[in-house]
C-alpha cells in the first residue's frame, strides 16, 4: 500500500497525462476484433498514449487478460467461435478479471445490440465506423472512472491515522486466511498489540502527541514483519492486530517479542507509565491449526486473553497460547 497515488482533482483525470500520472505507466489497452483491419484502425488511434495489445480471437484474448492485466478492453461483438458477448460474460464471472472495463466496438447500430452489450457487463458501446476523437474520449473517460474506483476501494480499507489496513480489511482477510488454513492444514497465528498506559500518555502529552505516538508505533510494528503474507492492521484505538499465515506459535511469539523490543527501543518518553519510562506495548499471541470445529473468532478471543495476561503480569511483554 506504499504506492498510493493522490486522487485526481476535478476534471483533470480526462487529460492523458493525468492517467499516466495516476498509473505511473502508460495505460494498457486490449483490442479484440476478428478483422485485422479494424484492429489496425484502433491501433492508430491509441498507440501513442497507450500500451496496446491485440487479438483476433476471443479465447486468446481471455489469456491476454490474465497475462497482461489490461486496464480496458475494446471488444468486437461478431467473431467466429466465442463472440464478444460471451467473452464479456466470461470476464465478468472471473473474479480476477471482472474489474476490467469492456467497451463494445461494433457494426451493430440497433438499441437491442447495445442493450445486450450493457447487460453482459460492458460500460459503453461504440458503433463502427467510429470517429477517432470520440473513441479516444470515451476510453479516457472510462479509464479515469476505473482508476478512481480502484483508488477509493483501496482507501476504504486503510486507516486514516496510521496508513495501516483498517479493521474492515482485517476482518475480511482474517476470515480468508482462516478458511485457507482449513484447506491447507497450515498453522495460523494472531498477534494483538496494545500500547501500555496510553490514556495517561494522552492526558500528559496531549491527544496530538498521542496520534504521533500511534503513527510511530505503527511504523515500528510494520518494520518487524518480513513475509509478504503477513498482515498488520489497526484493530482499534491503540490496538494493532497482526495475522501471520503459515506461522506456528513459536514463530509468532518470536515476532511478538521482536515487536515489543522494537517499540521499547524507539525510546519515546512516557513519564506517566507505571511499566517503563518509555512507551511500551503488551502483546497477546494465539496460534491454531484451523479446522472445521473451530470459529475464527476463537483465535481472537484467545489472543485477547493472552494480551490481558501480559497486562496483568506487568505489561511490556508478550504472552502466548496454542489453541
Ligand atoms: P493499558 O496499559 O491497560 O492498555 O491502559 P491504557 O490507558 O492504554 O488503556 P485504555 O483502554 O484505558 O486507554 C486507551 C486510550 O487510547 C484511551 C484513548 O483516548 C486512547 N486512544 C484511542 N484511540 C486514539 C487515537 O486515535 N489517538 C489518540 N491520541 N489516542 C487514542
Ligand atoms: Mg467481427
Ligand atoms: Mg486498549
Ligand atoms: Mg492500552
Amino acid at each position: 500500500m506504499d504506492d498510493l497515488v493522490p486522487l485526481v482533482d476535478g476534471g483533470s483525470a480526462h487529460d492523458p497525462g493525468s492517467l499516466l500520472r495516476l498509473l505511473g505507466r502508460k495505460p494498457r489497452l486490449l483490442l479484440v476484433d476478428d478483422q485485422p483491419l479494424n484492429i489496425q484502425a484502433l491501433y492508430q488511434v491509441f498507440s501513442a498514449d497507450y500500451q496496446v495489445f491485440m487479438s483476433t480471437q476471443a479465447t486468446q484474448a481471455l489469456g491476454l487478460c490474465r497475462d497482461r492485466q489490461p486496464d480496458l478492453l475494446l471488444l468486437d461483438v461478431e467473431m467466429p467461435g466465442m463472440d464478444g458477448y460471451e467473452l464479456c460474460r466470461e470476464l465478468k464471472r472471473t473474479p480476477d478479471l471482472a474489474d476490467i472495463p469492456v467497451i463494445f466496438v461494433t457494426a451493430h447500430q440497433d438499441a437491442e445490440a447495445e442493450t445486450r452489450g450493457l447487460e453482459v457487463g460492458a460500460v459503453d458501446f461504440i458503433s463502427k465506423p467510429f470517429n477517432a476523437g470520440v473513441v479516444r474520449a470515451r476510453v479516457r473517460a472510462q479509464l479515469s472512472l476505473k482508476l478512481q474506483t480502484d483508488l477509493l476501494r483501496r482507501l476504504a480499507f486503510l486507516d486514516g491515522l496510521t496508513g495501516l489496513y483498517n479493521r474492515r480489511h482485517f476482518d475480511e482477510r482474517f476470515e480468508l486466511e482462516f478458511q485457507r488454513g482449513r484447506r491447507s492444514g497450515a498453522p495460523l497465528s494472531l498477534v494483538l498489540a496494545d500500547v501500555d498506559f496510553f490514556k495517561n500518555y494522552n492526558d500528559h502529552y496531549g491527544h496530538l502527541a498521542g496520534d504521533d505516538c500511534l503513527r510511530r508505533v505503527a511504523t515500528t510494528l510494520k518494520d518487524c514483519l518480513k513475509r509478504p503474507g503477513d498482515l498488520l492492521s489497526r484493530f482499534g484505538g491503540e490496538e494493532f492486530a497482526c495475522v501471520l499465515p503459515e506461522t506456528d506459535l513459536a514463530g509468532a511469539l518470536a515476532v511478538a517479542m521482536a515487536m515489543e523490543q522494537a517499540v521499547r527501543e524507539q525510546q519515546m518518553p512516557h513519564e506517566q507509565s507505571d511499566a517503563s519510562p518509555v512507551v511500551t506495548i503488551s502483546l497477546g499471541v494465539a496460534s491454531v491449526q484451523p479446522h472445521a470445529g473451530l470459529e475464527s473468532a476463537q483465535l481472537i478471543t484467545t489472543a485477547d486473553e493472552q494480551l490481558y495476561r501480559a497486562k496483568a503480569q506487568g505489561r511490556a511483554r508478550a504472552c502466548a497460547q496454542q489453541l
